[in-house]
């Protein structure tokens, strides 16, 4: 197969961006309005996770206050509210994604779960020994290390689709790597590390040629993209509530239903079964099959609320506006002569990723943290990334739909000082 760049969904869509006043949106983040160290508070690692808006916060406090209760058990009017309430977040999710049914929807506690659910799930049913799982080298350590337990289970391989200097796949090279005795591939939709965007449609049409299912790992996308699962035709996506502006411990695991259908509970307990007896149980239908155990209620209530909040702002126009900053950060942060910037893909999202000759990754964040701002530094759940570029850490800034050039222009201004501090 010919390989061909695929533009990305957020590269594609920025033109149906809104108009976008970043100043009314600020207003939205209570967190923001503090100061740290005598300094206005510059929040730069939304890649880590990313601040709430008011709307979360109260529609979470709402919740509690007014009609929290367990869900899918209680006849009486809290239970139904809090079941009504749960369900109407299901439903919201799979249009936000484009997916084809709410049974395809799973909650789950985030990212990290939904992975770990498709590897001991799909993976045990599917991957056995002498089989081969391949992954990519820009994967954060939870897209890696559960196909590692998978591969130490089952005496499968881990094959790992190399990347170039630039931070971008090398595709050539991962299609080589599918073969006869690829059971599954993994990807990342954009690296946390070094905010590459990886044409993953395309990856997703080579594993299909050879029947191989795709987990798409959305974490990094989600917050600045349209998502649609159908016309990426991948076959399970997975994404954190607390990177996309709602709260942590909730996530969402996508689908397709066939093969969801097929595949073993993850976990047992209540609500995943439909009866049970010593001789035989009998699990419930999708999507509760995968969800065991009391959830995290508010937690998919507060993210039904930032799915409105970036409906509402049209994630487009976040697209596009952090779009712009990237550009500016690239820009101002390519004058400073001795720092480099690490990862510069052609598509890239809201990510900074550098390094200064003179100064660790730890010290940059301690003397910008006295500035105010809060980047994040280390290697990013990333080890093998870092490795590709010999480093051990990076300093890491990261945008959200509240960034402003002023933000952009503190952070130059920091690392001139932290480049002052270790001349
Ligand atoms: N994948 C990527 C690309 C991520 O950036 C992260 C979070 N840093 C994860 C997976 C894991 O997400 P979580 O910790 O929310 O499960």
């Amino acid at each position: 197969m010919s390989v061909t760049r695929d533009p990305f969904l957020v590269c594609d869509r920025q033109s149906e961006a809104k108009l976008f006043d970043v100043s009314r949106a600020r207003e939205e983040f209570p967190i923001l309005k503090q100061e740290i160290h005598g300094k206005p508070l510059v929040y730069l690692d939304s890649a880590a996770s990313a601040p709430k808006p008011k709307c979360v916060i109260d529609t979470i406090s709402r919740f509690y206050a007014e009609d929290y209760s367990n869900i899918h058990r209680g006849v009486y009017e809290l239970s139904q509210r809090s079941t009504r309430a749960y369900e109407d977040v299901r439903a919201k999710i799979r249009r936000f994604i484009n997916a084809s049914s709410e049974r395809e929807i799973i909650f789950v506690r985030g990212t990290t779960e939904g992975i770990n659910l498709v590897a001991q799930s799909y993976g045990r049913a599917h991957v056995g020994r002498g089989d081969e799982i391949l992954i990519t080298e820009m994967e954060h350590h939870s897209n890696i290390v559960p196909w590692q337990i998978l591969c130490e289970e089952s005496g499968a391989r881990l094959r790992v689709a190399p990347m170039d200097d630039r931070g971008e796949l090398e595709l050539v090279k991962l299609e080589k790597l599918l073969g006869p005795s690829t059971r599954l591939v993994e990807v990342t939709h954009v690296s946390n590390a070094l905010g590459t965007v990886n044409p993953v449609r395309e990856i997703i049409e080579m594993a299909h040629q050879g029947n191989v299912p795709v987990l798409v790992d959305g974490a990094q996308a989600v917050p600045h993209s349209r998502i649609d699962v159908q016309d990426l035709d991948c076959d399970f996506y997975c994404f954190s509530g607390h990177k996309l502006y709602g709260p942590s411990g909730v996530g969402v695991l996508y689908g397709k239903e066939e093969l969801l259908e097929n595949m073993r509970p993850y976990q047992g307990g209540g609500d995943m079964i439909s009866s049970v007896t010593f001789e035989k149980t009998t699990y419930n239908r999708l999507p509760y099959k995968f969800e065991a155990g009391t959830p995290n209620i508010a937690g998919v209530v507060g993210l039904g609320a930032a799915v409105d909040y970036l409906e509402e702002i049209g994630i487009e126009t976040v697209a596009r506006h952090e779009n712009d900053l990237l550009a500016y950060g690239t820009e101002r942060l390519s004058e400073i002569s001795t720092l480099r910037l690490v990862g510069q893909a052609s598509c890239k999202v809201g990510v900074l990723s550098f390094v200064l000759d003179t100064a660790h990754p730890h010290d940059i964040g301690t003397i910008l943290d006295q500035e105010g701002i809060a980047i994040r530094t280390g290697h990013h759940c990333a080890q093998p990334v870092m490795d590709h570029f010999g480093l051990s850490a990076t300093a890491r800034a990261s945008l959200g739909l509240f960034n402003t050039t002023k933000d952009i222009d503190s952070l130059a201004g920091g690392i001139q000082k932290v480049i002052e501090v270790f001349r």
